[in-house]
């Protein structure tokens, strides 16, 4: 089994099927995030279709200023999802700061829910790795999974320290400065990611497709110097560790250590 936990799947349209099926033949465990309550309800619909995929709810912080001024009105989907992201901050991709306050409302509005509901957030952090540590310092939010981070050494070295896990996903096939990120990652804080579809597309132009997790443990366990199948079950291991016995996903800890 293999571990995709960051992607989005209802970004997939028309492949959709064809993606279903890698996921189902390869068995991909996979958390589709979402970026707003209607991406949440197509991901749930598809998660509904295989028992490898767990919808996640979150507000991307590109979609955020649509939703800052009415938060209560994410409760229903937020109490509903088993873990809660696409949730962060970007102030890298999102050039205008005008939107960063109310990126930071969203963000603190879930990262209150994560704590009070106890739950696993997956992150989005790029331009603003070091607020996004702070606050997680600030919730005590210690379940996260830091997703594609690309941000300075010395906030990786603090998300580390406070026991952040992190996705890699299929950037370290193309640079070596997130080649130098994967190395340093503890190996009991390191999860495995596509981003798919838009991941793959944004570096080589065309969508990327579940099997890309298999060419991710591929070059993770070369720069590791390790084999693929002790990279492999390492990140099994620090998922099923991650979820622990969190009630919400008990059906998919037994998928993952086979009880
Ligand atoms: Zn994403």
């Amino acid at each position: 089994m293999w571990i995709d936990a960051h992607a989005h799947l209802d970004h997939y349209g028309d492949a959709l099927p064809a993606a279903l099926d890698e996921i189902a033949g390869q068995r991909i465990l996979t958390f589709s995030v979402s970026m707003n309550p209607d991406s949440y309800r197509q991901a749930q619909a598809i998660a509904a279709q295989s028992p490898y995929v767990l919808a996640s709810f979150g507000v991307h912080p590109w979609e955020a200023p649509r939703f800052a001024d009415n938060l209560p009105a994410l409760d229903e989907l937020m109490a509903e999802s088993p873990l809660l992201g696409e949730i962060g901050l970007d102030t890298y991709w999102v050039e205008d700061p005008t939107t960063y306050p109310a990126q930071r409302r969203v963000f603190e509005y879930f990262l209150a829910a994560a704590r009070e509901q106890e739950k696993i957030v997956n992150l989005h952090t790029k331009g603003a790795e070091r607020e996004v540590l702070d606050l997680l310092r600030r919730y005590d939010i210690r379940r996260a999974i830091v997703h594609w981070y690309s941000g300075p050494l010395d906030v990786l070295d603090g998300l580390i320290a406070w026991g952040a896990y992190f996705t890699v996903g299929v950037e370290v096939l193309r640079s070596e400065t997130i080649r130098t990120i994967a190395r340093r990652i503890p190996p009991e804080q390191l999860l495995t990611e596509t981003d798919n579809p838009g991941g793959w597309e944004w570096l080589v132009g065309e969508p990327g497709m579940p099997h890309l997790v298999m060419d991710v443990v591929r070059a993770l366990a070369e720069l590791r110097r390790t084999d693929q199948d002790t990279l492999a079950a390492q990140v099994r291991a620090n998922l099923a560790r991650l979820i622990g016995d969190d009630p919400r996903l008990a059906a998919l800890q037994s998928l993952l250590t086979g009880s």
